[in-house]
This record gives C-alpha cells, sequence and structure tokens, in this order.
C-alpha cells in the first residue's frame, strides 16, 4: 500500500473534459495573460468568499506583496504576525520594507492568539496579518477589535483556508483584505503558480489591479512603480473550473478528518482541535505525537506520504535572524514545531489508505514507545 500526499492526476480525471475544454478556450482566444477567464474566475471567487473584489494575481506571495504595498506599508512600519507559518507570509513584509513582529500562537489552533497580538502593538504598528493554518480560521473577531481599537489594517493570510468559515462569513471577507494562494497543492490549486487578493475596498482593488501590471493606468501611462504579477489565463481557466469542485472536495476532507478522529482515538496521538464557531477545510490534518521525527521517517518508509508543517518557527530561521529572535521568544509555536506531524489528507483517499495510516501510525507509536516496567 502506498498513500502519498496528494493525487492530482486522480483530481485531474474527475474532471477532465471541463478542464481540457477551458484550456482550449484560452488557446482558441489566445487569451495567455488576464483575459476572459481570468475576469470570470475573479467575479466567481470573489461571489463564493462574500467579497466586493477579486484581483488575479501570479502567486500567494505576489497577492501579499501587493496588499502590503497598496496598504503603504514600508520603513518605519511593523506588522505583527505569527511566527508559526510557511516563510511566505513574512517574506514580503521586509521585502516592501517594514518589520515583521511576531506575536505566539493559541497551542489549540496554531493561530495567532489575540492576547499575545495586544501585548506586541506599539505606536508604529500598522496591520496584523492572521493566518489560518491548517484550514482553521484565526481568531478573526477579537482580532478585528483590536485592529478597530489601534487603527490598524487586519489582513488575512488565507492561502491555507479557501471556503472556511469564520462564524457566519468566508474567509476572504473577514480583513481588510486577504491573499490567496492557488499553488497546485492548495485546497483550490491552479496548473502552475497562481494567486488572488479579495477585498471589500474599491480603492485598495483598484490599486492592487494597477500594481499586478507595471502601475499601468493605460498601455502607455504607468501611475505608480508597479511588478508583472498577473494571473495566466490558463490558471484562471482551471481554477474557474475547480471553483466548482470546491466545497465537494473540502467535504471530502472534513469527512477524512472525522474517520482518523475515530479511528485514532485510542491511539497516544493528539488530533486536531476545531473551534465551535468555524468549519474547517483541513488543507492539513496535523495530529501531535511523541518523538516527532522518529514516528515520521517510520511513516515515510511504509509509504505514506506524511509531512511536517512546520518544524522550524520562522523566528528561528536563519534568513530572519537579523529580526533578533531567540529560541524561547515563542514556546507555543515552538512546541509545536517539534510535535505536530500531518497524515495524507486529500478528498479522495480510499477507506483501506486511511485505515493503513491508521494501523501504521499506531504501529509505529506502539513499537517507539519506552518499555514500561
Ligand atoms: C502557500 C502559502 C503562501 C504562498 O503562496 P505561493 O502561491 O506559494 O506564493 C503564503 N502563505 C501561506 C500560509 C501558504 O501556505
Amino acid at each position: 500500500m502506498d498513500v502519498p500526499t496528494l493525487n492530482l492526476q486522480k483530481q485531474y480525471e474527475s474532471m477532465r473534459k471541463e478542464i481540457d475544454r477551458a484550456l482550449q478556450e484560452v488557446l482558441d482566444n489566445s487569451s495567455f495573460v488576464l483575459g476572459d477567464q481570468v475576469r470570470s474566475f475573479e467575479r466567481s471567487f470573489a461571489e463564493y468568499c462574500g467579497s466586493e473584489h477579486c484581483v488575479g494575481v501570479n502567486s500567494g506571495t505576489a497577492a501579499l506583496t501587493l496588499i502590503y504595498r497598496a496598504l503603504g506599508l514600508g520603513e518605519g512600519d511593523e506588522v505583527i504576525t505569527t511566527p508559526f507559518t510557511f516563510i511566505a507570509t513574512v517574506e514580503p513584509i521586509l521585502q516592501v520594507g517594514a518589520t515583521p513582529v511576531f506575536a505566539d500562537i493559541d497551542d489549540s489552533t496554531y493561530t495567532l492568539d489575540p492576547h499575545r497580538v495586544e501585548q506586541q502593538i506599539t505606536p508604529q504598528t500598522r496591520a496584523i496579518v492572521a493566518v489560518h493554518l491548517y484550514g482553521h480560521p484565526a481568531e478573526c473577531k477579537p482580532l478585528r477589535e483590536l485592529a478597530d481599537e489601534h487603527d490598524l489594517h487586519p489582513i488575512e493570510d488565507a492561502a491555507q483556508a479557501h471556503g472556511a468559515r469564520y462564524r457566519d462569513r468566508r474567509v476572504g471577507s473577514l480583513g481588510d483584505a486577504a491573499a490567496f494562494s492557488f499553488y497546485p497543492g492548495k485546497n483550490l490549486g491552479a496548473y502552475g503558480d497562481a494567486g488572488g487578493v479579495t477585498t471589500d475596498d474599491e480603492a485598495l482593488a483598484e490599486t492592487v489591479r494597477k500594481l499586478r501590471d507595471h502601475g499601468r493606468e493605460d498601455k502607455y501611462s504607468h501611475s505608480v512603480l508597479g511588478y508583472n504579477e498577473r494571473m495566466d489565463g490558463f490558471q484562471g481557466a482551471v481554477l474557474d473550473v475547480k471553483l466548482n469542485h470546491l466545497d465537494e472536495e473540502n467535504r471530502g476532507r472534513r469527512s477524512n478528518a472525522e474517520y482518523y478522529n475515530q479511528h485514532l482515538r485510542d491511539a497516544p496521538v493528539k488530533t486536531p482541535d476545531v473551534a465551535d464557531h468555524v468549519q474547517h477545510v483541513f488543507h492539513q490534518y496535523v495530529v501531535r505525537v511523541p518523538r516527532r521525527d522518529e514516528v515520521f521517517e517510520a511513516l515515510r518508509e511504509a509509504d505514506i506520504g506524511a509531512g511536517v508543517h512546520y518544524p522550524v518557527p520562522l523566528h528561528l530561521q536563519p534568513s530572519l535572524r537579523p529580526l533578533g529572535y531567540e529560541e524561547g521568544d515563542f514556546p507555543v509555536a515552538e512546541t509545536a514545531a517539534g510535535e505536530v506531524l500531518s497524515l495524507p489528507i486529500f478528498a479522495d483517499l480510499s477507506r483501506s489508505q486511511l485505515d493503513y495510516v491508521c494501523d501504521r501510525l499506531t504501529g509505529v507509536l506502539e513499537e517507539s514507545s519506552p518499555v514500561r516496567a
């Protein structure tokens, strides 16, 4: 038995006709960059998120960069975010000249702890970037209240949470702006790099639209210094088709998570907590185990596509050492980094694959536990 991390071929097979037709349309119209398919996807995705605007760009990292630029963040500005995320949340903060300031996470949801965020606010703070890690929405209501009180921009990094809900809203409509990644392995994935910005703020959407295309007002007039970060037509076409399957995909992930929860109940692992006012979309299904590295290796040897997200929190990454953080600064994130283990969770997993993962994980934990006297 072999349980991959993802099976994108199988997913393509299940929608081959629709995808092929959409790609053929791009070829027939030569709408290779932006164009009708991208516009159509932007409209559909904004509506899906319950947001006024969506601007298609060419990665999640670009989406974050253009949001930070559009908000005018730069030299002397501080942006509070989590140290327990993919580095792309933070790289663009530094690249626009601002300073990331970390706040520790909540131990049960792995998302920003609003109390810790509050402690990090200074007169230089301009924004809070909440990451909906693993598909579990961050605590957006208290974060929004803090932002309002201190006149800060609440921003969502929704790269792992397409379709997730927080109270009565979908992610992407919870802050001043949200960044999505459509990297192929995300819950809504393109067939190459792609990303998007959602917002209710028309002026911000307009600025992001200009920034993604060299600051263009029209063909020969460039009002601001911009970038080439446009979404390409093939990606828009694929995403427009796959958006129709997203809820079904997320239901499959949730049902697999439920299956794992049931079948790992008696194993010495901590299964994921889900806050009762959210709907999780399980981009990752993350358990906590003792002797994580050993267990991870044993699962890989059993041909199980397990993963670790993330083994080193950002404040301890060599590239971010100039920020001056040390081991011990964010103990909740550091402990999590040593214990988290992601199990395969994509929607097309079979029962026998799920059983195999549960069986191997339980077996490995029994073998690796110390002999009791
Ligand atoms: C994937 C990801 C990104 C970056 O998206 P890309 O499309 O790879 O640039 C940013 N933040 C988080 C939390 C991610 O998981």
